[in-house]
């Protein structure tokens, strides 16, 4: 897929506020400094369409960003921030949940996960609530520059164990990238062209 264009279109804290244009929508989520800001200005090939900083937990909103005018691309906040009071965490925990259990545009979404580190719990724990809400999903591989091919591969199959062990029947689909060395944005993409296509 081309990206023609790429716009912000609105930030806000309420799912019931998201637009509510019928064209389908794709949501991007993973830990907080997972590479997530970095991803998207990788997808949608722009500098700074999604902020990117070092400091964990910046964006705490549900960001939509129309893609060719035809799709939306969702920011989500990053979860498993452990520097927000107890109570910040609960408000932020429950529009996400509100987005996913409600959000009829929502096609499927893409967990990131940093492909550094073993398959976290809160990882996990994250994939097994999206099952339960039947939310369709696939999993995006973070910073893969930053570790070799069989490390790569090592990760992955420590995915797929650990999944199949929490009752998965199979891995969801999954994509390796790099937002550094350019890699994976075109499989995204294609993806995202398949089902919209469909
Ligand atoms: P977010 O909090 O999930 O939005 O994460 P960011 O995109 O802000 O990235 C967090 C940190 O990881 C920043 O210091 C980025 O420069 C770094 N980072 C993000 N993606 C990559 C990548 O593909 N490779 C490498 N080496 N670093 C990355």
């Amino acid at each position: 897929m081309k990206i023609n264009t790429a716009e912000f279109v609105v930030s806000n804290s309420d799912a019931k506020k998201c637009p509510n244009e019928p064209i389908p929508e794709y949501a991007f989520i993973g830990r907080s400094n997972v590479g997530k800001s970095s991803l998207i200005n990788m997808l949608t090939n722009q500098k700074n369409l999604a902020k990117t900083s070092s400091r964990p937990g910046k964006t705490q909103l549900i960001n939509h960003f129309k893609i060719n005018s035809n799709w939306y691309l969702v920011d989500l906040p990053g979860y498993g921030y452990a520097k927000v009071s107890k109570k910040t965490k609960s408000t932020f925990q429950k529009f996400i949940t509100d987005y996913f259990e409600k959000r009829q545009q929502l096609v499927s979404a893409f967990v990131l996960v940093d492909i550094r580190h073993e398959a976290q719990k809160i990882d996990l724990e994250f994939m097994q609530y999206l099952g339960q809400s039947e939310v369709p999903f696939s999993i995006i591989f973070t910073k893969a520059d930053k570790v070799g091919k069989q490390k790569v591969n090592s990760l992955v199959a420590d995915y797929r164990k650990k999944m199949l062990a929490d009752n998965w029947e199979e891995m969801p689909p999954y994509f390796v990238t790099s937002s550094e060395d350019k890699i994976g944005r075109d499989e995204v993409l294609e993806y995202i062209d398949e089902i919209n296509k469909e």
